[in-house]
């Protein structure tokens, strides 16, 4: 099965609107009819609209970093996918680990969020990945089954092909040291054959598993010539246009 790669960047709290204006505008002069690759940009809330007006018809796609899974209310600092969706965000990343380091998020929550983005037409790239405690206590495949269940619970098999995984080692983000080829190979396999086991082979075999932690140009070869490697989640190489585009071409080149 020849599955399309994804490359998406998350600038997490990186560039204002006007940055981000500038950093798209370089991102669509190299790669703006890249048809081959799924790519996605992940800027800010406070950047989506003017991001979006850059990407006005091109093929790459917008995404957010986060948001909440009721429609609307009392819920202070929060966004819902009915209000990304008006800003034609497509793509929505949930359960990054800095969310649930950070602010607690857990697999229910996290779960609510993904059931809310599938229901308004909004593709979740679902997070998941073990801190270097739980690789090193040899539980990195349970905990990574427990984040995948817990974040699915409820979604259709209809639904499945609309979510992207990214399996991010919280031990490789951001901090330069990226996973063995083998390293990650065993665990996106590991992912596919639980999807393979709650929805079966076919559909199981649709689904893009992206590789997420210190993925740059150097080291996006290898990675993405693995066979459960569907492409990349994309931290601080994503904030230059030049690592950023050399990594969308790492993929289109990709078998
Ligand atoms: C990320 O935060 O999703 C990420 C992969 O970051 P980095 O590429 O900087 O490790």
């Amino acid at each position: 099965m020849i599955r399309k790669k994804v490359i998406a960047g998350n600038w997490k709290m990186n560039k204002t609107a006007a940055d981000g204006v500038a950093l798209t505008k370089d991102i669509v002069a190299e790669i703006g009819r890249e048809t081959g690759v799924d790519v996605v940009v992940c800027p800010p809330f406070t950047a989506l609209e003017s991001v979006a007006h850059v990407l006005e018809g091109q093929a790459i796609k917008l995404g957010a970093q986060n948001m909440h899974p009721e429609k609307n209310g009392a819920y202070t600092g929060e966004v819902s996918a009915e209000m990304l969706r008006t800003l034609y965000v497509t793509h929505v990343i949930l359960g990054h680990s800095e969310r649930r380091a950070y602010f607690a998020e857990t697999d229910a929550f996290i779960n609510k969020k993904v059931l809310s983005a599938l229901a308004n037409q909004l593709k979740p790239i679902l997070c998941v990945g073990e801190t270097l405690a739980e690789r090193e206590s040899g539980t990195t495949l349970a905990v990574v089954q427990r984040q995948v269940e817990g974040g699915l619970q409820g979604v259709t098999p209809e639904q499945l092909t609309s979510v992207i995984i990214a399996y991010e080692p919280v031990w490789a983000i951001g901090t330069g040291k990226v996973a063995t080829t083998e390293q990650a190979q065993e665990v996106h396999a590991y992912i596919r054959d639980l999807l393979t086991k709650l929805y079966g082979a076919a559909l199981a075999q649709k689904v893009r598993i992206l590789y997420g932690g210190s993925m740059k140009p150097s080291n996006a070869v290898e990675l993405l010539a693995q066979k459960d490697i569907d492409g990349g989640l994309i931290g601080g190489a994503a904030l230059e246009a030049r690592s950023f585009v050399e990594l969308v071409k790492a993929a289109g080149a990709a078998k």
